[in-house]
């Protein structure tokens, strides 16, 4: 098998504001793996909060001797070099965890879910993120996103109920709120948490920093609303030890090194009793369409990272009615479109 990867810059549609930053474009790399006249695709995003960069993703792929390995299908003992070739750097693990699997699925002609054995009419709807703004500016968004069952907005900055009060004034589609850490005192998050479940939205994503358990096991034990991980969690190592401290789990492919690694934190954190969720960064449709291979496994999908700029250049999965719909073409379910 032979790698090979470029860097990709990609340009966000809108100027994108979280509780910590703004940003106008997120570096990624993209990276095909090629084995006897198949391509399989892959890519490495790199949002700033997770340290990664074109760089170091260069840097580690550059590491890599792939050619060593025959057989494909050896996906596990492919991934643990991979794995062992130096610790961190799940964006580029997991860049190489979705070419691999998409080149297994060309080799097999059959897209991931269908070797999964999963049923594609249980993917749940998209959310479509809005991201802190003026209520002038969220208004022209949540217009924007008309065809979207169900909204994610972003909060925790000292405009919350102004935001939400904007959206209520325009629809009563269900939504789901993500502070991004902002929130920094227990009781007032519990205050905030009584207000959002009367403003119907239905659960709340990483309120506070997660490095007080005690304060949020205090806040998901009391909140009305579930309480669900993103910056708290990672890999699959930190999935048992946030029981009874989060209510659920949000998954990304690039915090946690891939599609492999997700699956067994999905079937971990079920085990568990957890509410599951699958998000992701800014990326182009080959890491969306990768992540979507999951999503009959979980509660809740946050798959627009695509729809977030204005340069993809694969074609994947879709979303039609605000519900995802799988791609059938094998492997990650992508086709390259330029
Ligand atoms: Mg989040």
């Amino acid at each position: 098998m032979k790698l090979t990867f470029k860097p990709y810059n990609l340009q966000l549609k809108h100027t994108f504001t979280i509780a910590s930053n703004s940003r106008e474009y997120t570096p990624a790399m993209l990276i095909e793996l090629e084995y006897e006249g198949l391509v399989g695709y892959g890519e490495a995003s790199m949002p700033p909060y997770l340290k990664e960069t074109q760089e170091s993703v260069a840097k580690f792929l550059s590491k890599l001797d792939l050619e060593q390995f025959e057989n494909p299908f050896l996906i596990d003992d492919i991934l643990e070099y991979v794995e062992n070739a130096d610790k961190g750097n799940y964006a580029a693990k997991a860049s190489v965890d979705m070419a691999l699997h998409d080149l297994v699925g060309k080799l097999m002609n059959q897209p991931c879910y269908k070797i999964w054995g999963l049923n594609p009419d249980n993917s749940p709807n998209t959310s479509f993120t809005i991201g802190i703004d003026t209520p002038k500016v969220i208004t022209e968004k949540v217009k924007e996103a008309s065809k979207y069952k169900i909204l994610k907005i972003k909060l925790g900055k000292n405009t919350d109920k102004e935001i939400i009060e904007t959206i209520r004034s325009i629809t009563n589609k269900p939504l789901c709120v993500d502070i991004n850490q902002g929130w920094k005192d227990k009781y007032e998050a519990l205050d905030m948490a009584y207000w959002l479940k009367e403003k119907q939205v239905m659960f709340i994503e990483q309120p506070m920093r997660g490095n007080n358990l005690d304060d949020i096991a205090w806040l998901t034990e009391n909140s009305p609303l579930p309480i669900i991980a993103d910056e708290s969690i990672q890999t699959l190592n930190d999935v048992l030890p946030l029981k009874g401290i989060y209510s659920g789990i949000n998954i990304k492919l690039m915090k946690c090194g891939g599609m492999r690694a997700a699956y067994k934190m999905i079937i971990l954190a079920r085990a568990l009793d957890m509410k599951v969720m699958i998000g992701c960064m800014t990326a182009t449709s080959c890491a969306i369409s990768a992540a979507s291979q999951l999503t009959p496994l979980v509660d809740w999908a946050d798959l627009d990272g695509n729809l977030l700029i204005n340069n993809d250049i694969f074609s994947g999965m879709k979303i039609i009615d605000g519900k995802i719909k799988i791609s059938n073409i094998p492997g990650i379910g992508v086709e390259k479109c330029l």
